[in-house]
């Protein structure tokens, strides 16, 4: 069973259903009326050592990391972080480790000014959940399911690096030294988008991270919106390195499918897009307009004129 098959089968019919819950399972975050102006967004998110990351990963970039994707579903709905739980198993209490892990965790808190408010430490397998806390002014929350037909589809920042950095430990590509570097930076220290969650809620319809893989979180939105979308691979913001090293269809294949980027899909009513690019532009925010949303309930994905079928073993032209 998959990941959200288990979540459909045995967790979403529960005998409560509380009013001060905007939005419950199913999207990045929880949204709990907090007050007439503002809601809590709320998410839990899980990393276990070898599955996550790999055994041998720096402590700080785990502490990093594991606040980071938190940050990022806050991101993803347009919630200012403000507080965060940390559970965590341990193997061991190692005083080096827990002081470069715990490094990590707050270079991130600091930055985005967030408060560790609890959590639990128990002993076994390495593995670390978080819970993070932000807030919303009500009608502001980007959600998956708000994209209209029509809507311009963006990204922001760059994508495929954490994913190249995961094939070169993989060997199946091989990079310099710096290259290597760069990609295990975006691998281990991500930077939740969350300046750009807060700047596009004002003008957005909907909103996702990148947390399986553009295509896969592209398809949670245009499932929860019941519409498609038709977008260009060369308008994609691919890291200029996998051009490098994998060539066009390489790269495309690579920025579509790998995860972990933790950047901002989010779609824009057409008439909103020339207030919402200024607003980007003026906060120094990356950001590349990939496609349109669409009433086909399918990924259209193209390269210029020629429609491609995409597949696990790459992109095969219609005929
Ligand atoms: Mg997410």
């Amino acid at each position: 069973m998959k990941e959200f098959e288990v979540i459909k089968e045995f967790f979403t019919a529960q005998p409560v259903n509380r009013k001060d819950v905007a939005m419950g399972i199913g999207d990045d975050c929880a949204l709990i009326r907090a007050s007439d102006s503002k809601y809590i967004a709320i998410t839990t998110d899980t990393l276990v050592c070898g599955v996550h990351f790999p055994t041998d990963t720096p402590a700080r970039a785990i502490g990093h990391k594991a606040v980071a994707v938190n940050l990022s579903d806050l991101a993803a709905m347009g919630a200012e972080p403000a507080w965060i739980s940390v559970a965590v198993t341990l193997p061991t209490v190692d005083r080096e480790w827990l002081a470069e892990f715990t490094a990590g965790i707050f270079e991130l808190t600091e930055y985005f000014n967030v408060q560790l408010i609890g959590g639990d430490t128990t002993s076994g397998p390495l593995s670390i959940t978080i819970t993070a806390q932000g807030t919303v002014p009500q009608g502001k929350a980007l959600c998956r399911n708000g994209a209209g037909n029509g809507d311009w589809v963006y990204v922001t920042g760059e994508i495929g690096e954490a994913g190249l950095a995961l094939q070169a430990l993989r060997e199946q590509v091989s990079l310099s030294p710096r290259e290597m570097q760069h990609a295990m930076d975006a691998l281990n220290y991500p930077k939740p988008q969350v300046l750009a969650g807060q700047v596009v809620r004002e003008y957005a319809s909907a909103a996702i991270d990148i947390s399986d893989g553009l295509l896969a979180d592209l398809t949670h939105l245009c499932q929860a919106s019941t519409l498609g979308i038709s977008l260009d691979v060369n308008d994609l913001p691919i890291a200029p390195v996998l051009l490098n090293k994998l060539g066009e269809e390489g790269a495309a294949r690579l920025a579509l499918t790998a995860g972990d980027d933790y950047q901002l899909i989010f779609t824009v009513p057409d008439t909103n897009k020339v207030a919402l690019e200024t607003e980007l532009k003026q906060a120094n925010i990356k950001s590349s307009c990939i496609g349109q949303m669409n009433k086909s309930q399918e990924i259209i994905i193209s390269r210029g004129e020629t429609r491609l079928s995409f597949a696990e073993s790459g992109f095969e032209h219609f005929s």
